[in-house]
């Protein structure tokens, strides 16, 4: 008899997010997992696929690579890894769950 208790709960499937409305899941899912696309961070290729985007890296970019050692994170410029070390890492408690689960 409790039917209006029960509305429909939406659950991102990349985190943990739930919302009772579409529409902020698809906002939250814009905002946060804007899309599976792999960014290269030294020019403006974009690709779905993060294999392409490595061979991208070997290719364009293929001087001297800085890898995070605590993801997959890539990068030919230090300053870069710096910056994402410390926004991904910084505490040993955060953890990217969207980093994880692509895995
Ligand atoms: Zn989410
Ligand atoms: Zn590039
Ligand atoms: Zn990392």
């Amino acid at each position: 008899m409790d039917v209006h208790h029960r509305s429909t709960q939406y659950r991102c499937t990349t985190c943990d997010y739930v919302t009772t409305s579409i529409l902020y899941l698809m906002r939250h899912a814009n905002a946060h997992h804007s899309s599976t696309q792999f960014k290269c961070t030294d020019c403006n290729y974009v690709t779905k696929c993060k294999r392409y985007l490595k061979s991208h890296m070997n290719l364009q970019h293929s001087s001297t690579q800085f890898n995070c050692t605590n993801c997959d994170y890539v990068t030919t410029n230090k300053r870069s890894l710096k910056r994402h070390v410390k926004v991904r890492h910084s505490s040993a408690q955060f953890k990217c769950d969207y980093v994880t689960n692509l895995k």
